[in-house]
């Protein structure tokens, strides 16, 4: 009889703490043991050959849209591309899909979707809009890993946005059940006013967008959000901040106490806003991309450990939604799981080596677990824990081509992928190996405890 179901040998490991070379054995989908050249045999041995072994990515903001659009996306192509990316968890965003997720019957149809349907396990996030407040608490029950506010319009006609007093009596609920809320922070009428002007004048380029949505349209949001969180004591997630300063004014919350934290997404990180001139409207996001300075300052702050987490808010949409010479007129959301992390790992191994790689790991995994509620059995690879694994292989000079969303749509075709996802791995079963997504393996609901 063997004494663990898998041996991963001679792994780079990477912890919150640091990178060592170890063995990694697993049996019953849970991490048995960790060592140098551990003894035992294994159903499976895995050589990893030097290749570094991370834990398995959760993506907190990811909109699959299903059910209802899965002409955008869906579960089963979007968890292949994420698996295929190294993720291992992903967190669905409650909007884009139709019917948004508001009460409990939405939530069950779209939990029933995707326990058919995804390679990876998953969490699902509820919405806090003016319509559902009511709602709110069966949603908590149901088992929502927290709740998303818009503070500008969403884009989507069936997701209403949270003014400060919805906002508000959405964070008193969600304090009551200790959940967090994540809001898109951006000042609506300050765009509004933007966007009206700018179209007055007939003008569409993509810079003329970029104008609209100005970083003091953020910070305005993002300070009635820090308010509001510290009045009601609700655990904020400020989701996908894209600049330095939004980053700051979260620290000076946090340092007085505000329970608070902040992500950004890599393509803040690896794209910055004259790319557009090139690439197009694959990189039209909201916040919008912003210039090379603030990229690098927000780099900065990553490296710091300001920013806690990072997600993909892989937002896609059929081509011909992403196809207009006016640039208002596109829809905004960036098509990423795919290749999000490993561009991101091969960047900071290029700017720190393998130094950065544990900072990469709090904001990819042990951070967001925490987070969110999951931290008892993800986030880490320590005995007790899921094995939930991501082998990556750095150099190569592979370039990126074959996309698995379900519309070849992104903004880094062709670029050099330096970090190779070799396999992904949940909880000990492998769902992706080597460029294809491997067996019939289905990902379990994940519900926060609190
Ligand atoms: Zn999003």
């Amino acid at each position: 009889m063997s004494d663990w179901d898998l041996l991963f040998r001679g792994a780079k490991l990477v912890s919150e703490e640091s990178v060592r070379t170890a063995d990694v054995a697993v049996t019953d989908e849970k991490i048995a043991a960790i060592g140098a050249d551990l003894d035992g045999s294994a159903k499976l041995v895995v050589e990893v050959d030097e290749a570094y072994l991370f834990p398995g990515i959760i993506d907190a903001h990811i909109h699959f849209n299903e059910p209802g659009r899965e002409h955008w996306e869906g579960i089963l192509t979007g968890s292949h591309a994420l698996a295929a990316g190294g993720g291992s968890v992903f967190f669905d965003m409650p909007l884009n899909a139709s019917p948004p997720t508001l009460d409990r019957e939405s939530f069950a149809q779209k939990r029933a979707c995707a326990e058919q349907k995804s390679v990876l396990d998953f969490g699902l996030w509820g919405g806090l809009t003016p319509v559902n407040l009511d709602q709110m608490d069966e949603l908590a029950e149901s088992g929502v890993i927290g709740f998303k506010a818009f503070m500008s319009e969403p884009g989507t006609s069936d997701f209403k946005r949270a003014d400060p007093a919805t906002l508000k009596r959405g964070m008193q609920t969600a304090a009551r059940w200790n959940l967090p809320v994540g809001v898109h922070a951006e000042d609506n009428a300050m765009i509004e006013s933007l966007v009206r002007a700018k179209r007055a004048e007939g003008l569409k380029h993509w810079q003329d967008y970029l104008d609209s949505r100005p970083i003091e349209a953020e910070l305005a949001a993002i300070r009635v959000a820090l308010d509001l969180a510290g009045e009601t004591g609700c655990a904020l997630h400020v989701v996908h901040v894209s600049c330095p300063a939004g980053i700051e004014l979260i620290s000076a919350a946090k340092r007085q106490g505000v329970d608070v934290t902040a992500e950004t997404c890599p393509h803040y990180l690896l794209l910055k806003g004259e790319d557009i001139g090139t690439i197009g409207a694959p990189a039209k996001c909201a916040p919008p991309l912003r210039s090379a300075s603030v990229q690098e300052a927000l780099w900065q702050c990553w490296f710091a450990g300001e920013i806690d987490t990072l997600g993909s808010d892989h937002s896609p949409a059929p081509p011909d939604m992403k196809t207009s010479n006016d640039f208002f007129e596109v829809w905004g959301g960036i098509a990423s799981c795919q290749h999000a992390f490993p561009l991101t790992i091969a960047e900071i191994e290029r700017r720190a080596k393998e130094l950065g790689f544990p900072q990469f790991i709090r904001s990819t995994s042990s951070a967001v677990a925490r987070r969110f509620g999951i931290g008892v059995s993800k986030g880490k690879i320590a005995p007790g824990y899921d094995a939930d694994l991501v082998m990556v292989r750095l150099g190569g000079n592979e370039r990126i081509q074959d996309l698995l969303y379900k519309h070849p749509v992104s903004p880094y075709l062709r670029w050099p992928l330096q970090a190779i996802i070799v396999q992904t791995w949940v909880r000990g079963r492998k769902v992706y190996a080597d460029g294809k997504v491997a067996g019939d393996f289905r990902g379990r609901f994940l519900r926060p405890k609190r």
